[in-house]
């Protein structure tokens, strides 16, 4: 749990999505615009988006232009390779 959360925007909080350990590409939920698409009866809010699997997390922007922080889940059993023989 990283909780050094010290600046902080007011209006342009980013939200955290994670994906999974091997997923280069995703499709994730807006909440911003979830809430937005809900008053106005729409419900298709996702935006798609791609993770290169060197990177471990990065930042995107919805299709409304709101941040998104999107972090890859830690990669099963990498500690094999390390075992000395
Ligand atoms: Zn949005």
């Amino acid at each position: 749990m990283r909780s050094s959360r010290i600046w902080q925007p007011p209006d342009v909080s980013a939200q955290l999505i994670g994906i999974a350990a091997l997923a280069t590409s995703f499709t994730a939920v807006c909440e911003r615009c979830a809430a937005i698409d809900a008053r106005d009866g729409w419900s298709g809010s996702t935006f798609a988006g791609r993770l290169d699997l060197d990177l471990a997390g990065g930042v995107f922007l919805c299709r409304r232009g709101h941040q998104v922080r999107v972090e890859r889940a830690e990669p099963p059993g990498q500690t094999e390779l390390a075992a000395a023989s």
